[in-house]
């Protein structure tokens, strides 16, 4: 991109051919933007849950309706199958189909209890939208991804300004028309195109909240951006998620599971397997299952192909040095070499016993890359697994103990004897610890984060007995401590 370039293209990484052509937008129309939201904020607030829900139940039904033109972008944009971009766009529709319907439920006023000191209050919680919230999307799953935001902000009542990857501009463009097709006044949902640096405006904006998926490295500059206004942020960065095999695991089910936990998108997820620990009693079978399942996977655009290329080809450098790393700590190439990577195609990959702390185990590879290695119970499994600095999914196969491994996992969301399903339940939060970021998008916890708790308090009847007042006498200072004793004082236990 030339530096004082006003547009940038959007280009099929398969094909090399222009999707699209779009503007760089700056400070300047990131912040016109904003204001327009800012005042559409107000009527869309107004429209109260039901008038919302009916506008975003329109949305959602407008992208069934052109689930194959938004497919088909996605596929241009990103190199994907078809059918897998097709699955992106119903499970990004049934998100909004979830947070529209379940909003007024999460975030209907509550009365709460006001306890005996302050028995003749009514006490209320009130969930309060923040006004525009800022999206910043990725270009791994450029619809399902920043839906997971969009619609529970909208939802939440809040407008929202979404940047998207300058690699999939094209399919953010679109779905901003199908909403344009069916909004009740503009300025509710609006998409602002460029490159980093207008994410960075946006970070800088008078917005209430952002919401951030991509890479650790630059969301720690967007909380950094952040922190200067004060503005909230929830961070969505990427994993090294671990698949942990027991020796009772059915191995054929975790095998085929785990090929596609990994290698599914080009492994470019977020929640994608990079690291399988197995115990020593099956490991063996465990890899002849995978391998032989993996040799059929064929990379490519078209056809049967069973994904794509790199969307991103920068990502290609990172993928060779973890290959070269792990061949050089002694990891053994059961599928695949140090040559897989084939034009902007890299071909499945497995090895086994790799280094822990080679960087093919440390960092995110973000390629159909798995390592596996074998350990001697599943209490080291469980160790391995928590040794990295990320924490954002895990994958658990055993018949007996799945639930007891899956609680000591420092991760935000693990499956057992499944894999990638909990993205697709609207009801359940989606997010990380560590290096994978804070805050949840999805789920009641996802509407929560667009929001503010607004605490209001207000006497239901007076009574004789005033305790926040300097006319406070000394027989409600003997009520107060005579409750509290009531209340609080008891025999404290023996060491
Ligand atoms: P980035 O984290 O750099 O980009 C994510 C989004 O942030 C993009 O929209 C990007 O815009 C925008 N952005 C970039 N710089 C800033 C900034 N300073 N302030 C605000 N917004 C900014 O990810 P990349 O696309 O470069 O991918 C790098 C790596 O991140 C991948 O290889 C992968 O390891 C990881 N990743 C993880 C994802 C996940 O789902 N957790 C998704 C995507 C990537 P622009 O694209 O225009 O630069």
């Amino acid at each position: 991109m030339a530096p004082n370039a006003t547009t940038f293209e959007s280009t099929n990484p398969a094909t090399g051919e222009i999707v699209g052509t779009f503007p760089i937008q700056g400070k300047e129309e990131v912040d016109a933007a904003v204001a327009l939201a800012q005042r559409a904020f107000e009527n869309w607030h107004q429209l109260g849950f039901r008038g919302r829900h009916i506008v975003l139940r329109d949305f959602a039904s407008i992208l069934t309706r052109e689930i194959d033109l938004a497919a088909n972008l996605i596929h241009n944009e990103t190199g994907k199958p078809f059918s897998d971009a097709k699955l992106e766009v119903a499970l990004a529709i049934e998100h909004i189909g979830w947070s529209s319907k379940n909003a007024s439920r999460v975030l209907g006023k509550q009365n709460r209890p006001s306890g005996l000191f302050m028995f003749n209050m009514a006490s209320q919680v009130q969930h309060v939208p923040f006004g525009v919230v800022g999206v910043i999307g990725p270009w791994n799953y450029p619809i399902f991804t920043p839906i997971g935001s969009i619609a529970y902000a909208l939802a939440s009542g809040n407008t929202v300004v979404f940047k998207p990857s300058e690699y999939t501009p094209a399919i953010a463009k679109f779905i901003e028309e199908l909403w344009n097709r069916i909004a009740p006044f503009s300025g509710i949902f609006q998409v602002v195109t460029g490159t980093g640096d207008t994410g960075v405006a946006l970070t800088q904006s008078r917005v209430g909240k952002i919401s951030f998926t991509g890479s650790t490295r630059t969301a720690k500059k967007v909380a950094a951006a952040c922190a200067e206004n004060m503005t909230p942020v929830i961070l969505e960065c990427g994993g090294k998620d671990a698949v942990l095999v027991d020796q009772d695991a059915n191995i054929k089910k975790a095998a085929e599971l785990t090929l596609w936990h990994a290698m599914s998108n080009a492994g470019q997820s977020c929640i994608g397997a990079e690291r399988v620990y197995v115990h020593r009693a099956v490991s063996e079978k465990f890899k002849e299952e995978i391998v032989q399942l993996a040799r059929e996977l064929k990379p490519g655009f078209a056809g049967d192909a069973k994904y794509g290329p790199a969307t991103m080809p920068s990502q290609l450098k990172v993928i060779q040095r973890h290959l070269d790393d792990a061949a050089k700590r002694g990891g053994k190439f059961l599928l695949g070499d140090t040559n897989s990577i084939k034009g902007g195609y890299v071909e499945p990959v497995i090895i086994e016993d790799v280094p822990e702390d080679s960087s093919a185990v440390t960092e995110e590879t973000f390629g159909p890359i798995l390592i596996i290695n074998t350990v001697n119970n599943m209490d080291e499994a469980v160790d391995l697994a928590n040794a990295t600095g990320y924490g954002l999914g895990a994958s658990v196969w055993s018949k007996k103990n799945g639930k007891r491994i899956a609680a000591l996992l420092e991760c935000g969301m693990v499956s057992i004897n499944s894999a990638f399903s909990f993205a697709a339940v609207g009801s359940l939060p989606f997010g990380g610890v560590k290096d994978s970021g804070y805050g949840r998008i999805h789920g009641a916890e996802g509407l929560l984060e667009f929001t503010y708790p607004r605490t209001v308090i207000r006497p239901k009847f007076r009574i004789p007995l005033e305790f926040t007042s300097f006319q406070r006498s000394k027989f409600a200072d003997q009520i107060l401590v005579r409750l509290v004793r009531i209340l609080h004082k008891r025999r404290i236990r023996k060491k």
